[in-house]
């Protein structure tokens, strides 16, 4: 299939079966109930939108990254009630097809992909977030595979999540970087307790996970044992990259087409500061989209974006911070008054400082652009060498 083709069939399946953001005005991506959700990802799926770039073996469509691109811009106009789904597809996903074994891409991407199975990542702990390899959950070997102890936090759509990639440390008595395992762990084990966190929005996208003695068999093992930290950076690799090239321009309740929108219902389009102001979203918005485009164009052409995805993960974080003050600038009081219509910009606001934080802070991606974009020195780590189980905490 070319990739005109492909377009001339994506394009009239979404007129047919999903909303525009214009007509939803919701913009933040619905949620829905997570029958809803799903039923709907299994017709995305069943029409060969899901999975774009994934052998068919493991239920993907088997095409190629031009036509993800151009599904990527048809599809930014539209209001899909997928979000469940977003942590799994964009992150488990392509760590498993990466570096799972044939039995594991074969039993868990079809569901994955299709939508039958939810995934969370569970990495940061009360501890360990942005220095993700202190973490103290540990999995120990027992005769038939390992048994899980611990605990995560932030963990995103826990609550619905059929299945989780967990990293754990298997070896406390090399550096702490060397000693950690990813693995699969099954939600629904009755040593796993979820526990909802509620955020500003009075919504609870993420949780605190607890495992008490989870057994995990031999094979929930992803990647190699004792080397999670590598399957870590994979994952946290294509987590950046997700959030910064993710290219939902249109949807976003603080991007330019909406901003413009409310700007032109209130009759501010003559106030030459709004216009100014609404220049600078222009311009910032549309070089991080070029930005992201450049990227996903430069992967397509077989150039990994690695490290890279922390710049566009940094640069758009920035954007949000930034246009949450444009907004205030904009619409000054009415943004805190309870405007209905402005409902979708105070929610985006009240999220960007959780952008900056999610997937890595904006400080921890300006390390990384420093150190390996940029070839600047490292980061002096003085626990990087000794064994964990000789690290002192303070508590
Ligand atoms: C919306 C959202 C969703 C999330 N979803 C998930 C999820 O699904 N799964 C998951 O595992 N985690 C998730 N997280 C957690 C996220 O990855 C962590 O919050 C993040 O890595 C920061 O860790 P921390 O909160 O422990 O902050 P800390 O690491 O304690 O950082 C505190 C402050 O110190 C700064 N800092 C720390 N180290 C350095 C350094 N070396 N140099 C300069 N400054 C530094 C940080 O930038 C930050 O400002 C989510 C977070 C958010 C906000």
């Amino acid at each position: 299939m070319t990739t005109d083709e492909f377009r001339a069939k994506a394009d009239p399946w979404l007129k047919a079966n999903a909303k525009p953001f214009a007509e939803t005005g919701d913009q933040q991506g619905r949620e829905g109930p997570l029958d809803e959700s799903k039923a709907f990802m299994k017709r995305l799926h069943a029409a060969g939108f899901a999975g774009i770039t994934y052998p068919t073996e493991y239920g993907g469509q088997g095409l190629s990254p031009a036509e993800q691109a151009a599904w990527n811009e048809l599809v930014a106009d539209y209001d899909l009630p997928i979000g469940v789904f977003t942590i799994g597809q964009g992150m488990p996903a392509p760590t498993i097809l990466a570096l799972g074994t044939e039995e594991q891409k074969r039993r868990y991407l079809p569901k994955l992909l299709s939508g039958e199975e939810v995934w969370c990542q569970l990495f940061s702990e009360p501890d360990g977030g942005s220095d993700v390899a202190s973490l103290q959950t540990s999995a120990t070997r027992t005769e038939t595979g390992w048994v899980l102890n611990g605990q995560k936090v932030w963990t995103t759509v826990a609550q619905h999540a059929d299945y989780g990639a967990i990293i754990a440390r298997t070896d406390p008595t090399v550096p702490k970087h060397a000693g950690i395992t990813m693995f699969i762990v099954d939600m629904h084990d009755p040593g796993v307790t979820v526990r909802p966190l509620k955020v500003a929005t009075g919504t609870s996208p993420f949780n605190e996970v607890f495992f008490d003695g989870v057994p995990l068999p031999a094979d929930a093992v992803l990647g190699e044992v004792d080397n999670g930290w590598h399957a870590t950076v994979t994952m946290l690799n294509f987590e950046r990259i997700m959030i910064g090239t993710g290219g939902r321009r249109r949807a976003n309740p603080l991007g330019y087409d909406n901003l413009a929108k409310l700007v032109t219902e209130r009759g501010l389009n003559s106030d030459t500061h709004v216009r100014r102001r609404l220049a600078e979203v222009y311009a910032r918005e549309m070089s991080l989209d070029a930005f992201g485009q450049f990227l996903n164009a430069d992967s397509a052409a077989g150039n990994p974006i690695g490290a890279r995805g922390s710049a566009a993960k940094l640069a758009g974080a920035e954007y949000g911070l930034w246009a949450s003050t444009v907004v205030q600038d904009i619409f000054g009081l009415d943004l805190a008054a309870g405007d209905n219509s402005l409902n979708a910009v105070l929610m985006a606001v009240m999220s960007q400082s959780g952008m900056s934080t999610a997937g890595g802070t904006n400080e921890i991606q300006r390390n990384i652009v420093a150190e390996r974009v940029l070839g600047l020195p490292k980061d002096p780590g003085v626990d990087k060498s000794i064994p964990f189980n000789k690290i002192k905490f303070s508590r």
